[in-house]
C-alpha cells in the first residue's frame, strides 16, 4: 500500500484533527468522522480521487500495484482501512469483494461510479457464447447485458466521476469545497483535451476492428472502433477453441494486424492467438492498475501509450 508514504503531507491536518476531536474520533468502531483517507477499489479510481482531493484526503488503494482488481480479496489491512476511512470510491459489478463490503460499511460514506457515470451495456456477442451454461457462482463470469464497469477508458465518463467525487467530497468537507471543484474541473479539461486527441488520432484508421485479451475496452467503441475479446469479462479465463477459430476468422476477415494483451495478466492467450493467426502482438493497458513496470506512468500517460499503440495496429 502506498499509504505510509502518502501519510506525511497530511500530519498536519492529522494531528489537528487528532487534537481537536480526541478521544471521542479515534474509536474505530464509531466509524469515520474525521477521516483523513478515501479508499478507491482500483488504480482508476484513485488516480481521480487524489486529483480531486488533493492535499486535503490521503488516497489509498485496495488494489495491490501489481494486482488483477477483478478478483481482489480484502484483507484485514484492507478492511481496517476501509472501515476507518471518510470515502469508499468503487464501481459495482467489477469487485465482488468490494461490492460486498460496499454493502456491509458503516460510517463510512459510498459512491459507486456506476450510479454518477452513465455505463453503458456490453455487447459482445462471442463472449455472449462463451459463457453460455458457464457456472453463475463462477466469480468471475457475469451476465451480459449488465453494463460495463471499464469506464476509465473514456475521458469524458472519467470526467463526470471526477465531478462526482468533488461533490461528495464537498460534504465530507465543506471547508475545502472551493478546491475540489476546481481540481476537478482542471481533471476535466486534462480529460477533455485527452478526449480530443483519442478522435482525431482514431479518426482516419484503415483497420477499425480491434482484438483484446478481456472485455476492458468497449467504451473505445465511442470513437467509432470495434472491440472483440479473447477472454470475455474475465482476465485470466481459458480460451475455448471455438473462440479462438471465431477471433481468427475475424482477423483474417478484417486484415488486423495485432492481438493485445494486457499488462496484469498472463499474454499467453493473445501470443498463441497471434502465432495461430500470424499476425503481431503488443500490450494495451486497461489501466486496471499500475505494475512495476508502468510504476512511473498515470492515467493520463498510459491512454497516450495505448492511443500511440492502436494507431500503429490499426493504421491510422
Ligand atoms: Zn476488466
Amino acid at each position: 500500500m502506498t499509504s505510509r508514504r502518502a501519510l506525511l503531507p497530511a500530519t498536519a491536518a492529522l494531528a489537528l484533527a487528532l487534537s481537536g476531536c480526541g478521544a471521542l474520533t479515534s474509536d474505530s468502531t464509531s466509524g469515520s468522522e474525521g477521516s483523513e483517507t478515501v479508499v478507491a477499489g482500483l488504480y482508476p479510481l484513485q488516480y481521480v480521487a487524489q486529483r480531486v482531493a488533493g492535499d486535503a484526503f490521503e488516497v489509498e488503494n485496495l488494489t495491490q500495484p501489481g494486482g488483477e482488481p477483478h478478483d481482489l480479496e480484502l484483507g484485514i489491512g484492507q478492511t481496517a482501512a476501509l472501515s476507518d476511512a471518510a470515502l469508499l470510491v468503487y464501481v459495482d459489478s467489477l469487485q465482488p469483494a468490494v461490492d460486498e463490503a460496499a454493502e456491509e460499511v458503516s460510517g463510512t460514506e459510498v459512491l459507486d461510479a456506476a450510479t454518477v457515470v452513465d455505463l453503458i451495456p456490453f455487447e459482445d456477442e462471442h463472449s455472449d457464447e462463451e459463457h453460455e451454461g458457464e457456472d453463475e457462482d463462477d466469480h468471475s463470469g457475469h451476465d451480459h447485458g449488465e453494463l460495463d464497469p471499464h469506464f476509465w477508458l473514456d475521458p469524458l465518463r472519467m470526467a463526470d466521476l471526477g465531478d462526482a467525487v468533488a461533490e461528495r467530497l464537498a460534504e465530507i468537507d465543506p471547508d475545502e469545497a472551493d478546491s475540489f471543484e476546481e481540481r476537478a474541473a482542471e481533471l476535466r479539461s486534462d480529460l477533455e483535451t485527452l478526449d480530443g486527441e483519442y478522435t482525431e488520432g482514431l479518426a482516419g484508421c484503415e483497420i477499425r476492428t480491434v482484438v483484446t485479451n478481456h472485455d476492458a475496452f468497449g467504451y473505445l467503441e465511442g470513437y467509432d472502433l470495434e472491440l472483440a475479446s479473447i477472454n470475455g469479462f474475465s482476465p485470466d479465463a481459458e480460451p475455448t477453441p471455438a473462440a479462438l477459430a471465431e477471433l481468427q476468422d475475424l482477423i483474417e476477415d478484417t486484415g488486423i494486424t495485432t492481438v493485445f494483451s494486457e499488462s496484469l495478466v498472463s499474454p499467453q492467450a493473445a501470443e498463441v492467438l497471434a502465432a495461430d493467426a500470424g499476425v503481431d502482438t503488443a500490450v494495451l493497458d486497461t489501466i486496471e492498475g499500475l505494475t512495476d513496470d508502468t510504476a512511473d506512468e498515470d492515467y493520463l500517460s498510459l491512454m497516450r501509450s495505448n492511443l500511440a499503440a492502436l494507431q500503429e495496429a490499426n493504421r491510422c
